[in-house]
C-alpha cells in the first residue's frame, strides 16, 4: 500500500514515515499544502494522511478540491482540536476518517488498517491468486498453505500484482506503485525483483503452474489464466 503524509511539522511527518515503512508502507511526504495537493492529484496513493492545519492550502480545502475532481483516495484527517465542529468539516468535506492529535502511531496504524478494511473501498485485506495467498494485516504468504518468507519491497510488489490479478502491470507502474517518489529506480531493477519473487513463489512448487508471467513487451502479471 502506497501513502502520502501531508504535514508540515517535520518531526511528526518523519516520525510517522519510519513507523509506516517498518509496516511495509510505501511513503512519501510532503510538508505543505500545496506540495500535498500536487502529490496527491498526481500519484497514485492509497491513503493520505492530511494535516489539518497546513501552510499554502489547508487540510480541509485539500481534501474538498480532491473530492471535486473524482479522487477517491482514502483519507484520513489530522486535527488538532478535539471539537465537534472539526471533525463534521472533516468529514464534510470528504475525509473517511479523522484522528486528533496527539495520538499514538498505534492509534494511528489502527485507523489505516480500518480504513483499508472498508469493503467498499476495494481493498481486501486477503488476497488470493491460485493457491497463493497474502494476509494484509499480518504481512504473511502462503503458497499451498506453506509459508513464503519476502523482503518488504518483494512484499510490497506481490500485494500490488496480487491486487490487480491477471492483469498486465508495466515496469513504469510497478515502479510508481511499490516505490516511492525518491527512489531512483530503474526498469532493470524490477527485473530482478521479479526473478526474486519468482525463485520464493514458482521455483520450490514445481509441480504447479508458475503464477508470475513475463507480458513480452510490456510486463508483467500474476494469474492462473495464462
Ligand atoms: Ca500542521
Amino acid at each position: 500500500m502506497r501513502i502520502l503524509v501531508v504535514e508540515d511539522e517535520h518531526r511528526i511527518a518523519q516520525s510517522i514515515k519510519k513507523g509506516l515503512e517498518l509496516e511495509r508502507y510505501v511513503v512519501d511526504v510532503a510538508y505543505t499544502g500545496t506540495e500535498g495537493y500536487d502529490m496527491a492529484s498526481a500519484e497514485s496513493y492509497d491513503v493520505v494522511i492530511l494535516d489539518r492545519m497546513l501552510p499554502e492550502m489547508d487540510g480541509i480545502t485539500i481534501c474538498k478540491s480532491l473530492r471535486q475532481e473524482n479522487n477517491h483516495v482514502l483519507i484520513l484527517l489530522l486535527t488538532a482540536k478535539s471539537q465537534t465542529s472539526d471533525k463534521v468539516d472533516g468529514l464534510n468535506a470528504g475525509a473517511d476518517d479523522y484522528l486528533t492529535k496527539p495520538f499514538s502511531f498505534e492509534e494511528l496504524l489502527a485507523r489505516i488498517r480500518a480504513l483499508s478494511r472498508r469493503p467498499s473501498k476495494m481493498l481486501q485485506s486477503v488476497l488470493k491468486v491460485a493457491d497463493l495467498e497474502l494476509i494484509a494485516e499480518t504481512f504473511e504468504v502462503r503458497r499451498d498453505h506453506k509459508p513464503i518468507q519476502l523482503s518488504s519491497k518483494e512484499y510490497a510488489l506481490l500485494e500490488y500484482m496480487m491486487r490487480h490479478p491477471n492483469t498486465t502491470l508495466t515496469k513504469q507502474q510497478l515502479i510508481d506503485r511499490v516505490w516511492n517518489y525518491e527512489s531512483d529506480i530503474l526498469p532493470n531493477t524490477i527485473e530482478v525483483y521479479i526473478k526474486n519473487l519468482r525463485g520464493k513463489i514458482d521455483a520450490p512448487f514445481k509441480n504447479k503452474p508458475p503464477l508470475i508471467q513475463t507480458v513480452r513487451g510490456f510486463g508483467y502479471k500474476i494469474g492462473d489464466n495464462v
